[in-house]
């Protein structure tokens, strides 16, 4: 046997088995690990289970919100409804493990992003490269 050659494999091994016995330290892309508003108060970053971090400017949120209201029943990617200008953010109601329902001060609050949702219209330059909200949301492939 050449010398060396065996303890290759040994350290994936031995990730894979800590993989097997500690599932929840296995980097998941739709885990939430974080959750913080920008100092200029007008994003909310989310931290990534995989080490991603995302970036949601409010108006972002807001016109290409999930709910009913603003997309109707037509399924499709989500259409984008021009927020005001002066939009904020009063509040954020966690649901469960699941995804978070922002409160905005234009008083609409029945917007939920799942997670999985969330990291699928992560706006930055590696994922949706997305610098003018607008046309229909092409959301990130699962
Ligand atoms: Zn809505
Ligand atoms: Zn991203």
């Amino acid at each position: 046997m050449e010398p060396g050659g065996q303890p290759v494999a040994a350290p994936l091994n031995r990730a894979i088995a800590h993989s097997l016995l500690y599932p929840s330290l296995v980097a998941n892309k739709y885990t939430c690990e974080e959750r913080w508003m920008t100092e200029e108060g007008d994003a909310i970053v989310v931290a990534w289970g995989d080490g991603h971090v995302s970036t949601y400017p409010f108006t972002y949120l807001r016109g290409y919100c999930p709910c009913a209201a603003c997309q109707g029943h037509g399924g499709g990617p989500p259409e984008w409804q021009s927020p005001a200008a002066d939009l904020g953010l009063q509040g954020v109601r966690l649901v469960g493990a699941y995804g978070i329902n922002p409160v905005w001060s234009d008083g609409h609050d029945t917007g939920i992003f799942a997670n999985i949702k969330l990291r699928r219209m992560c706006p930055c330059s590696d994922c949706l490269d997305m610098k003018e909200p607008g046309a229909p949301l092409q959301l990130m492939p699962e």
